[in-house]
């Protein structure tokens, strides 16, 4: 008995001594952020003020005191000094290739002077002095004192290469003479039927071509090569760090496109790319069977495919999104499917296990997607696919509690309520006053229970965050306008934004379990920023910058002098 005992003693004795050796020897954090303020986005632990990171995880999320302890020799210790870190922001809809593309393209929009245009056309070209074709789209008829644009003019600007620059209405198209002279356009061609090609008093063209004489010069633009969509990809991700993201949702991507930005992220791991492929209209076996493929091999890494991407309607600004009540104009716009179709093709993604984001914009739209959702649900038998209704831009206010109650996520835009010239006035006058009334209304959204991831639908808008969340925080413009915010009732707190840019956006692509939020053993995924968001006044949020990005323990942006 005796001796029993002291075996069982000594027994325990060499355990502590083994598990006290093994804690001496684990290895030090990599790095330690000390003195912060550390947003976690966990309810149970909201607040921290230190970060300790060892490889790709969190090592410790805690105090500056007990975290300090877990720095070694080699450990990196940073010291935050009060600074707001908040878990890496991630954009849950967008289009990295024309992000990258609209960081380069030449945009005359708000050139309202010559000297403007002239100005930015020949900056652009000196930038791009490998572009065999200066183009650019935007400008506007004012710019001009004759009201249409001269080959005279753009000669002056550009004359070593073909320049093509089309309009802001894309009705008429702007040609120097090199351009014209490829196209083999003279004072002998004939008008084609349906177009203009200007001419002067003599006869011979001006350059300006409208409606389908633009084709004559438009169909000899190069297409972009591969490698120059590589180069605007690795653009596009070096932007996203910058920006504090440190993942996005593509939102429907082509086989190139695939391809080209496992390439990019294979050369610049900077970005955690979640990608939805094309839906198709009928999901054969052989079609589900290439997209399980695809999905199979991109199923860990940077680059993830998880989803299936469809239109259900269009847009409000074409009359297009598909709506109970006429528009304006007449009509209640479009749908791609009947409600069994979409069902159909809905249903059999479910049952192979995806993930399904249909575009919805307007009501009628939207109750066909839940509707769709709920169908296959409730034919397959599943739960927890986590169904998108992607841009939910006019809901009907009581189809809100759909989402929560068929576990629908609700993925909005930010800065879609962004109010200015264009929001109000056309925007809000094509949906009328009631409609108007419920549209983007992020708080209802809220309050309904759903789950809401938000993003940017980049180049639309630019896919920044810290603009983001001004835009839903004071729903004014950056310059504060109108007077307290449009349909201020569906502003949202700081907390709630930040919430859909991290955990939301995590658990819509299924992945909240490794990060989102900052804890112990997820993803060292995180963001320094110049300022904290939950203290400066609403209208000050836009002036923050980040300084820092961190994806799996690896900075992918330092601002400079941080
Ligand atoms: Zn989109």
């Amino acid at each position: 008995m005796r001796r029993r005992l002291m075996v069982a003693t000594l027994a325990a004795a060499a355990a502590l001594a083994a598990g006290v050796q093994a804690r001496a020897k684990a290895p030090p954090a990599d790095r330690v952020f000390l003195n912060g303020r550390v947003y976690t986005g966990d309810p149970a632990r909201p607040f921290a003020e230190a970060l300790a990171v060892r490889g790709r995880d969190l090592l410790a999320v805690g105090s500056s005191a007990e975290l300090k302890t877990l720095a070694g020799k080699g450990t990196d210790v940073v010291d935050l000094r009060g600074r707001l870190v908040v878990p890496g922001l991630v954009d849950a809809h967008l289009h990295l290739l024309g992000g990258g593309l609209s960081l380069d393209e030449l945009r005359l929009d708000d050139a309202f002077a010559f000297a403007e245009v002239a100005k930015r056309v020949r900056s652009w070209a000196q930038a791009n002095a490998d572009r065999h074709w200066v183009t650019g789209e935007g400008w506007t008829y004012v710019a001009f004192p004759d009201g249409l644009p001269s080959k005279v003019q753009l000669d002056a600007i550009v004359a070593d290469r073909p320049a093509w620059l089309v309009s802001y209405d894309g009705h008429t198209g702007w040609a120097n003479s090199a351009a014209l002279r490829i196209a083999g356009v003279t004072r002998a061609s004939a008008d084609p039927s349906g177009g203009t090609i200007v001419r002067d008093a003599k006869g011979e063209p001006t350059g300006a071509l409208k409606e389908s004489a633009m084709d004559l010069v438009g169909r000899l633009v190069p297409k972009l090569l591969p490698h120059e969509k590589e180069r605007a990809l690795k653009r596009a991700i070096a932007q996203a760090a910058a920006w504090g993201l440190t993942g996005v949702h593509q939102a429907g991507i082509d086989d190139e496109e695939l391809e080209l930005v496992a390439r990019a992220l294979e050369a610049s791991p900077r970005l955690r790319v979640f990608a939805a492929l094309p839906i198709e209209r009928e999901p054969t076996a052989e079609a589900l069977a290439r997209q399980d493929a695809l999905r199979r091999r991109f199923a860990r890494g940077r680059l993830r495919v998880g989803a299936i991407k469809g239109h259900v309607d269009g847009v409000v600004e074409a009359e297009t999104a598909a709506m109970f009540e006429p528009y304006p104009g007449g009509g209640t716009g479009l749908t791609k499917w009947t409600q069994a179709e979409l069902d159909r093709a809905v249903a059999a993604y479910d049952a192979a296990g995806w993930q399904v984001m249909l575009h919805a914009i307007g009501d009628r739209g939207i109750d066909m997607a839940l509707t769709a959702f709920e169908h296959a649900a409730r034919a397959n038998g599943t739960l927890g696919r986590r169904h998108r209704v992607e841009h939910l831009e006019v809901p009907r206010l009581a189809d809100l509690p759909r989402f929560k109650a068929g576990g629908v996520v609700a993925s909005t835009q930010a800065t879609f309520p962004y109010p200015n010239q264009n929001h109000l006035g056309v925007y809000l006058s094509i949906l009328g006053a009631e409609r108007a009334h419920r549209a983007l209304a992020f708080k209802s959204i809220d309050d309904a229970g759903a789950v809401q991831a938000f993003g940017s639908d980049w180049p639309v808008f630019p896919a920044d965050p810290i603009r983001a969340i001004a835009c839903v925080v004071t729903r004014t413009t950056i310059e504060g306008t109108p007077k307290g915010g449009w349909e201020p009732a569906q502003r949202l707190s700081v907390e709630a934004a930040l919430r859909h840019y991290t955990r939301d956006a995590a658990f819509a692509e299924h992945a909240e379990q490794e990060r989102g939020t900052l804890a112990r053993g997820l993803a060292a995924d995180f963001v320094v920023l110049s300022q904290d968001l939950f203290a400066v006044p609403p209208e000050r949020i836009q002036d923050t910058k980040v300084l820092l990005t961190v994806l799996a323990g690896q900075d992918t942006y330092r601002a400079p002098g941080f």
